[in-house]
């Protein structure tokens, strides 16, 4: 990972081969920020995106091992259990032009993924919801 500080946020350059959930949770982790905004795009191979099913209350997964275009990466950073958290959903887009969208578990950087984050000042929680057993924003 390489990045450049720019006021409150850092533009980012992940490498082929980083997993950009754990990459923007450790680079929160590193530099403290408790509460932030995340934009991107780039290309990932083996993506494990989730749809949070509401009658299950559970997440169905499904794993991508193509590479694919990120064309739409968005998230947020909050503290979970007193450590940032990321929370991170992309839009991706296939070989073929179509497109695959979901909750980001994992990515692996397949070419590059350019990544901006911005730190919030102050902190921001989240509280396990008992009725959903996700984990919401605590405002
Ligand atoms: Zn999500």
């Amino acid at each position: 990972m390489q990045y450049v500080k720019t006021a409150d946020s850092y533009l980012l350059r992940l490498d082929p081969g980083e997993e950009i959930v754990a990459a923007i949770t450790g680079f929160a982790n590193d530099r403290r920020i408790d509460s932030g905004v995340v934009s991107g795009l780039g290309s990932v191979h083996h993506a494990v995106l989730g749809y949070f099913d509401r009658p299950g209350n559970e997440y169905l997964r499904r794993t991508v091992e193509p590479d694919c275009e990120i064309v739409s990466l968005l998230g947020n950073i909050a503290l979970k259990d007193g450590s940032p958290f990321a929370h991170v959903h992309v839009t991706l887009g296939t070989r073929d032009f179509q497109a695959l969208a979901g909750h980001l578990f994992e990515g692996i950087v397949a070419a590059t993924c350019e990544l901006l984050v911005r730190a919030l000042p102050g902190m921001v929680q989240r509280r396990k919801d008992a009725a959903s057993g996700l984990w919401l924003l605590d405002l």
